[in-house]
């Protein structure tokens, strides 16, 4: 089955559902491509403080607005996992696991994925255990905080979360005791050669267990930020498009790629915030030139 639309978005997260909205509305045949459920991250989170309009609201909320909007402009949306994509030309082919589609310009709004710590964090998701400094500090307002990084990978989360939080802990595998001398920040400590085992609590996180240069040691804190990095989903378009040197695709300001027609928005761009409120913002823009010229 082959199909064929102006504009097709991979990803149907907000960043995506934005770029649909401004293209839909500039008269075009438009779809979404979404392998799982529309709202992508933003559906899953249990509390959100910054996003402009609503001073406080829960994530499927949000993500349920953006999808009513979608609906009613009656934008299509194929259930479908992408895995591959042919770029160049006049006409862009994305190939999925059910069928192949064909349009004159692409959204790429794939997000990203944040490296696990592997233990048991997942279970306290949004009870103290947070993958994003950004989005989630300002709950921890005057409460001690650990983050575990790797090889300083979060160290500037750290350095953030020391603005809001009473204390910060920074728990890293490798050696950092030289770093931990030149830092400056009096509420910001480093543990060097330290691994977490469990998260403790009952209802939220209450401490950490951990190894300690080898030694058993529990550690009291309100909250466990997972600052080991992150990937954008962006492997499935291969070596095609410019990327940064993590991956992130990288765009003008018109969120067009290196390749014509080819446009990139929200958590995969190479962008300096990865937000709601600078994905939906992508996603205008992007659906609007995606439209233009076709
Ligand atoms: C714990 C946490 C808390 C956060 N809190 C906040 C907050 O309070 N405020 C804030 O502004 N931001 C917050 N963020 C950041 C915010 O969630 C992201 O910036 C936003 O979701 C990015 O949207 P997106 O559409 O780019 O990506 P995503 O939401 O990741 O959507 C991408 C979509 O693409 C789909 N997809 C991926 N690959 C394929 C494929 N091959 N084929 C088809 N579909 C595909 C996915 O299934 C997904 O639905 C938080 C993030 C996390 C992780």
């Amino acid at each position: 089955m082959e199909r064929m639309f102006d504009v097709l978005i991979v990803g149907g997260g907000v960043a995506g559902m934005s770029a649909a909205i401004y293209a839909k509305r500039s008269g075009k045949n438009v779809a979404i491509i979404e392998r799982a459920t529309l709202g992508g991250v933003v559906g899953t989170l249990n509390k959100i403080e910054n996003f402009p309009s609503q001073k406080e609201i829960d994530g499927f909320s949000l993500a349920q607005l953006f999808v009513k909007q979608v609906n009613s402009l009656e934008i299509e949306t194929i259930f479908d996992d992408i895995v591959s994509a042919k770029l160049d030309g006049e006409t862009k082919t994305v190939v999925g696991k059910i069928g192949q589609y064909r349009a004159k310009s692409i959204v790429i709004a794939t997000g990203l994925s944040y490296q696990e710590l592997g233990k048991n964090e997942a279970e306290f998701l949004g009870r103290g255990v947070s993958y994003c400094a950004v989005c989630d500090a300002n709950f921890f307002k005057g409460q001690n905080v650990c983050v575990v990084s790797r090889k300083g990978s979060g160290i500037k989360d750290a350095k953030y979360l020391s603005n809001i939080a009473a204390n910060v802990l920074v728990l890293d595998e490798a050696d950092m005791s030289i770093f931990a001398q030149a830092n400056t920040v009096k509420n910001m400590n480093l543990l060097s050669n330290t691994t977490i085992e469990k998260v403790v609590g009952k209802d939220n996180v209450e401490a950490l267990e951990c190894l300690v240069g080898g030694e058993r040691k529990t550690i009291k804190t309100n909250g466990l930020f997972v600052c080991l990095g992150r990937s954008p989903k962006s492997e499935i378009f291969g070596d095609k498009l410019e990327t940064d040197r993590q991956g992130f695709i990288k765009t003008d300001e018109n969120m067009q790629t290196s390749i014509k027609g080819v446009y990139a928005v929200g958590d995969v761009r190479a962008g300096v915030m990865k937000q709601i409120v600078t994905a939906c913002s992508d996603g205008a823009i992007a659906g609007k030139k995606a439209t233009e010229g076709i």
